[in-house]
C-alpha cells in the first residue's frame, strides 16, 4: 500500500547502531513528514479499533509517547506515560525488563489506571517483545489489562510476536 511505501522510505536503518551487529530502524525523517505522520495516526487508530473499546492508551518511553498521545485523543481517552526509572515524580509501580540491547526498569503511576480497565499499549517498535511484556506487567500489577499492544514496526526475526503471546501486537510494518 501507500502507506507501506511511506515507511519504506521514511524509516532509516542505522547500521551497528547503538552497537555493532544492531541495526536501528530511525523513524525521525518519518515524524518530520507531516503527511506521512498522519498518515501513520491514521493507520494507528484503525488497527487500535481492533482492541475493542479501551479506557487508556498507554505509551513506553520514549518514542510512544511520540505515537500514544495522538491515538488517545482519537479514541477519546487518557494517555499514560510508562517511563524509565526515576523520572515519574509521585508513587509508582516498577519492573525491570531484557532490551534487544540491555536491561532497563520501567515505572508507572500507581493510580494512573484504574483496576479493571482496558488498556491498549503503544511503542513504535517491536523487536523482543520485553518492553511490551514490562508495561503488561506494570498493568498487571493495577490490577488493570492489556486490550491490545499497538506498534509502528514490528521486527519480525526477533520474536517479539511469539513472546508476547494471547496478548498479541498489531503493527503498520513488519520488517
Ligand atoms: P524490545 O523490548 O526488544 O521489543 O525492544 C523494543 C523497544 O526498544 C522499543 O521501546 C523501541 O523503541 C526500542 N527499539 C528496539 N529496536 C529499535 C529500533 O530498531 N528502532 C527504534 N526503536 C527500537
Amino acid at each position: 500500500t501507500e502507506l507501506d511505501a511511506a515507511i519504506d522510505r521514511l524509516v532509516r536503518p542505522i547500521a551497528d547502531w547503538p552497537e555493532p551487529g544492531v541495526t536501528f530502524r530511525d523513524i525521525t525523517p518519518l515524524l518530520a513528514d507531516p503527511v506521512a505522520f498522519e498518515a501513520v495516526i491514521d493507520g494507528l487508530v484503525l488497527l487500535a479499533e481492533k482492541a475493542g473499546p479501551v479506557d487508556a492508551v498507554l505509551g513506553v518511553e520514549a518514542r510512544g509517547f511520540i505515537f500514544g498521545p495522538s491515538i488517545a485523543l482519537r479514541l477519546g481517552v487518557g494517555f499514560v506515560p510508562v517511563r524509565k526509572a526515576g523520572k515519574l515524580p509521585s508513587t509508582s509501580l516498577s519492573t525491570s525488563y531484557d532490551l534487544e540491547y540491555g536491561s532497563a526498569t520501567m515505572e508507572m503511576h500507581v493510580d494512573a489506571v484504574v483496576p479493571g480497565a482496558r488498556v491498549l499499549v503503544v511503542d513504535d517498535v517491536l523487536a523482543t517483545g520485553g518492553t511490551l511484556l514490562a508495561a503488561a506487567d506494570l498493568v498487571a500489577q493495577a490490577g488493570a489489562s492489556v486490550a491490545g499492544n499497538l506498534v509502528l514496526i514490528e521486527l519480525s526475526a526477533l520474536g517479539g510476536r511469539e513472546r508476547i503471546g494471547a496478548a498479541g501486537c498489531e503493527s503498520l510494518r513488519s520488517y
